[in-house]
C-alpha cells in the first residue's frame, strides 16, 4: 500500500516508522524544512508517565478564562467540552484511557530507542512544590497513580538536596520523585528516527504545505500540496495543530485547539551549579531538563489562537524560576527561545481511527505528553491502517465518525 503521512512531528515520524516496518511505501509531508520543527522541537522531553493525569491544572483553567474573553466560537466549544472533563466520572474515564496509553507507550519508546541506537535518556523526574499544602495535595493525588503501579516517592528538603545537590532547596517545601519517569531530547529522537526511516524507503517531502484534501464520497483521493498532488491508498493525519480551513475538509470534527507554551534553550555555564535531572516546578508550571551542555526550560499555557509570537514577558517566568533554583548556572543572554503550540483535545488525550473518509486515519492531539505517548499512538495507528487489532482498548481514544 502507498501511504501518505501528513506531518513530520513525533506523531507522523513514529507512525511512518511502524508503517514502513510493515512493508508499506510511505511518504511524509510537512511544511517545515526539517523534521520536528513545530511542537516536537519545543518539548522538554519529559516522559511523565506517573503524571498521566487529564490536564486540568490551575494554569490551564486560568488561561482558558482569559482566552474566553475573546470571541472565538471554536475556543468556547472546546472549553465547554473541557469543563465537562472536570466532573468526577468523566475525569476517571479519561485518566484510565491516558494511563492505558502511557503504559503501552513507554516500553515501546525503550524498544524504539534500542532499535535505532538512540541514547541520552535519563531516569527519574522530580516534581517540585513551593508550599507544603500543595505538596500534601500532590502526594494524596499520587496515591491514585501508585494504585496504577507507578512508583512515586515523597522527598523532604534534605532528601531533595541529596538528589539534586545544586538546587536551592530552601525555596521549596519538598518534591515528589518518580524513578520510572524519564527525560531525553525528543526532537533529536524524532530526527534520528526519521534518518532510520529513510533506508526503509520512507521519503520526506519537506517545505511542502498541504493545501487541501480531495475526496470522492467516502475515500480521500489525494492531498494537494504546494509542490503538487500526492495520491495514496491511505492517509494519516498527524498534523498536530492545523489550519482551520484544512481541518474543515477532514470529514469529521477534529477537536484540537492550540495551547501555546514557551520553550528556551540556555547554555550551562557553571555545570556544578546546574541541575542533573529533569524536573517540573509544579508551583510555577515550569519544566526543565538537561540536554547535554544546555538546559531546556519550558512553561506557559495560553489560548493565544494560532499566533506564534514569543516576547520577553512570556519568557520571564521561565527564566525567573531557573534563576532562583540554580543561580549563576545558565547564560540567559545566549538563550534561544520560541513559542510552540500543543495540539490539545478537550480531554487532553489523543484521538485515533477514521472519521467520514475510510482511508484517512487520525493520530492527533498528543497535547502536553507527545514524547511519552507518540510510540504507543503510532503503533495503534499503524495497526488500524493495516487492519490489525490494536493491543490496547481504544475506549475514549477514538475520533468521532462524523
Ligand atoms: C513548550 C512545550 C513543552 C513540551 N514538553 C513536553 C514534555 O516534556 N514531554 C512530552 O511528552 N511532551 C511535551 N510537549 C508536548 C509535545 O511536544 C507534543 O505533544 C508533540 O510534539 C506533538 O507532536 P505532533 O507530531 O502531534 O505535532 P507537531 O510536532 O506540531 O507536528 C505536526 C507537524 O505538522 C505540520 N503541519 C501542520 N499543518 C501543516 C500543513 N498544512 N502542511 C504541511 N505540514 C503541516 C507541522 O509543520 C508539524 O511539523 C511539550 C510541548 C510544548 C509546546
Amino acid at each position: 500500500m502507498k501511504i501518505a503521512v501528513l506531518g513530520a512531528g513525533l506523531a507522523g515520524v513514529t507512525t511512518a516508522w511502524y508503517l514502513a516496518k510493515e512493508g508499506h511505501e510511505v511518504v511524509v509531508i510537512d511544511r517545515e524544512a526539517e523534521v520536528a520543527a513545530a511542537a516536537s522541537g519545543a518539548s522538554t522531553g519529559i516522559v511523565a508517565a506517573s503524571r498521566a493525569y487529564p490536564w486540568t491544572g490551575g494554569e490551564l483553567g486560568r488561561a482558558m478564562r482569559q482566552g474566553m474573553r475573546r470571541f472565538d466560537p471554536e475556543l468556547w466549544l472546546w472549553s465547554m467540552q473541557h469543563l465537562f472533563l472536570r466532573t468526577g466520572g468523566a475525569y476517571r474515564r479519561v485518566l484510565e484511557a491516558k494511563v492505558r496509553l502511557v503504559r503501552y507507550s513507554q516500553p515501546l519508546l525503550h524498544e524504539l530507542a534500542g532499535e535505532i541506537g538512540f541514547t541520552g535518556m535519563s531516569s527519574g523526574v522530580l516534581y517540585l512544590y513551593r508550599d507544603a499544602e500543595a505538596l500534601d495535595d500532590a502526594w494524596t493525588r499520587a496515591e491514585r497513580m501508585r494504585g496504577h503501579g507507578f512508583s512515586v516517592e515523597r522527598l523532604d528538603r534534605a532528601q531533595l538536596a541529596q538528589r539534586e545537590p545544586a538546587i536551592d532547596a530552601a525555596r521549596l517545601a519538598g518534591a515528589l520523585y518518580a524513578p520510572g519517569d524519564e527525560a531525553g531530547d525528543a526532537a533529536r529522537f524524532c530526527r534520528e528516527l526519521a534518518a532510520r526511516c529513510r533506508p526503509l524507503g520512507v521519503s520526506f517531502s519537506l517545505e511542502n504545505d498541504i493545501l487541501s484534501i480531495e475526496h470522492s464520497n467516502v475515500q480521500v483521493r489525494e492531498v494537494v500540496t504546494r509542490k503538487g498532488s500526492v495520491r495514496a491508498d491511505a492517509f494519516v493525519c498527524a498534523l498536530g495543530v492545523m489550519d482551520r480551513r484544512l481541518r474543515e475538509q477532514l470529514g469529521t470534527h477534529v477537536p484540537v485547539y492550540p495551547v501555546t507554551g514557551f520553550s528556551a534553550t540556555l547554555p550551562i555555564v557553571r555545570p556544578d551549579g546546574a541541575p542533573r535531572r529533569a524536573a517540573i516546578d509544579e508551583s510555577r508550571g515550569v519544566a526543565y531538563a538537561p540536554l547535554g551542555t544546555d538546559l531546556r526550560v519550558t512553561g506557559g499555557a495560553e489560548f493565544a489562537g494560532y499566533a506564534r509570537d514569543c516576547t520577553p514577558a512570556d519568557l520571564a517566568p521561565l527564566y525567573d524560576t531557573v534563576k532562583q533554583l540554580f543561580p549563576g548556572a545558565l547564560d540567559y543572554a545566549a538563550a534561544g527561545a520560541r513559542a510552540c503550540r500543543r495540539p490539545m483535545t478537550p480531554e487532553t488525550t489523543p484521538r485515533f481511527g477514521t472519521g467520514r473518509y475510510q482511508n484517512l486515519w487520525f493520530n492527533i492531539g498528543l497535547g502536553h505528553m507527545g514524547f511519552a505517548l507518540a510510540p504507543g499512538a503510532a503503533r495503534i495507528t499503524a495497526d488500524l491502517v493495516c487492519g490489525h487489532q490494536p493491543a490496547i482498548d481504544l475506549q475514549g481514544l477514538r475520533i468521532r465518525r462524523h
